[in-house]
């Protein structure tokens, strides 16, 4: 089942294709001067998001009101988004903030950063034979290895992520003080939309026990207009935060899986083109000795996700305060609160495992293998016909996605601007036809008159 977090909104959609040149899967078109998202081919990572002159591109989300339908609603917030508030806004403040919005309980997603670590390593002692091992946690990227690089899948750790033991820890927890379970409401606080697509149909899992997700922008918005309301006599509430470990602190950032892996050789890539670049080698062999591999589909790992609210690096430097912070309290004695998680340390690694991770097709040629073989082979005779140039003028991002979308009768080759020259040449084709393809991709209005016909 495909589940997407973002969507064109039609009518705001100026068919400038910025998105179609820069989407990292070759997932967008151009139809009748208005882009559109293939589904087997996106793994929500937002680049199109991000491109868009016009906002024309939007994250959905849960209704933030559902959190009133449980007595015990818990946001589930990562440390990212307390690194997008200003420095004089405390953490105890945010925490009290979002329970004035009505969340009972708050708790950060990195409160299980330590036991994924340990998951991930015990995978790693168990499984000697497969390197090297890569991390699940960006699920743009585990979407990326699927649909892109198959051959890579089985070097997915098939472990769940911080968020799902978070979640699972919170919801035992609970229950263990006598909460039903339909009283508990775990709602996800998410900084991308591929987060948001990972727990509304999960990898290697059935369903996700995350019951709603709310956009980090959004929620941003809302506590931060809270924190002004209260102004200065706001009181402060004591005990409310829960303080994690240094570690857990900056788990999300780049190199922060890397840190507490125990392999002697390993990598953090960042940003969705470095990774391609890096599997492009991985998967022709040309990488050696490598164990473990922390990949990034943001810059700056989760502090630079699509839903920030701030700048990435400024973030990230507030993580660094807070987390050198942390350690002091360490280096005095303190115990994290992350570390009561140990009490559930057996439960949580005996279910962090799900389902190996299987591979995706991009483009469903044919149910039946022989004619699937030979609609690959027209797409590659296409492909060398083709002028090889990606324009981007039949609508489609390159040449060899366009011979996919003509031989799946997605478009008709006469979409090509090259192949109606040629066509021309042997008067195959008239200029009407001509024209009527290219309206068929651009729109019939999307020139106005030349400037020197006015
Ligand atoms: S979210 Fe990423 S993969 Fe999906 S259409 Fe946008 S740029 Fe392409
Ligand atoms: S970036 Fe894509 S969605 Fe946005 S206006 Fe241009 S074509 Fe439309």
């Amino acid at each position: 089942m495909f589940v997407h977090a973002l969507e064109i909104e039609e009518s705001s959609c100026i068919g400038c294709s910025r998105c179609m040149k820069i989407c990292p899967t070759e997932a967008i078109r151009i139809r009748h001067g208005v882009a559109s998202i293939q589904e087997h081919r996106c793994i929500d990572c937002g680049k199109c998001h991000e491109a868009c002159p016009v906002n024309a591109i939007y994250v959905k989300e849960d209704d933030f009101h559902d959190i009133h339908a449980y007595p015990h609603s818990v946001a589930l917030i990562p440390a990212v988004f307390l690194g997008q508030f200003p420095d004089e806004i405390s953490v105890t403040r945010i925490y009290s903030a979002l329970k004035d919005l009505g969340f009972r309980h708050v708790f950060e997603v990195e409160t299980t950063a330590g036991i994924f670590a340990d998951a991930k390593n015990q995978y790693a002692r168990e499984h000697p034979d497969i390197r090297p091992l890569i991390s699940s946690f960006c699920p743009a990227i585990v979407r990326l290895i699927q649909i892109r690089y198959p051959s890579l899948v089985e070097n997915i750790i098939p472990v769940k992520t911080p968020l799902d033991l978070s979640a699972m820890y919170i919801i035992e927890e609970m229950k263990n003080r006598g909460v039903p379970r339909e009283e508990i409401g775990v709602f996800y606080v998410t900084p991308c939309a591929a987060k948001i697509a990972a727990v509304k149909a999960p990898v290697g899992e059935k369903r996700s026990i995350i019951d709603g997700v709310i956009n980090m922008d959004s929620l941003y918005n809302r506590v931060y207009k809270k924190i002004k309301e209260q102004g200065k006599n706001y009181v402060l509430k004591q005990g409310q935060t829960i303080r994690l470990s240094s570690d857990a602190i900056l788990s999300t950032l780049t190199n922060g899986e890397r840190r507490l892996c125990l392999a002697k050789r390993s990598y953090a890539i960042d940003g969705i083109q470095n990774v391609m670049d890096f599997l492009d080698k991985l998967e022709n062999d040309e990488v050696e000795g490598v164990e473990f591999l922390e990949l990034r589909a943001c810059d700056q790992g989760c502090a630079g996700a699509l839903l920030s609210y701030d700048n990435r690096f400024l973030c990230g430097e507030r993580m660094y305060g807070r987390a050198r912070k942390a350690a002091e309290r360490e280096r005095n004695g303190e115990v994290p609160r992350d570390r009561e998680v140990d009490r559930y340390r057996d439960y949580l690694l005996d279910n962090a495992f799900v389902d190996a991770v299987q591979p995706r097709s991009m483009l469903v040629l044919d149910k039946d293998r022989t004619k699937a073989f030979q609609k690959m082979e027209r797409i590659n005779k296409l492909k060398n016909f083709l002028p090889q140039i990606d324009c981007g003028l039949c609508g489609a991002p390159t040449c060899e996605s366009f011979a996919g979308d003509v031989v799946i009768n997605r478009v008709g080759l006469s979409g090509c601007i090259f192949y109606q020259r040629w066509l021309e040449r042997k008067n195959d084709i008239t200029r009407q036809e001509c024209l009527a393809a290219m309206n068929a991709v651009w729109g019939s209005d999307r020139m106005g008159v030349p400037p020197d016909k006015e």
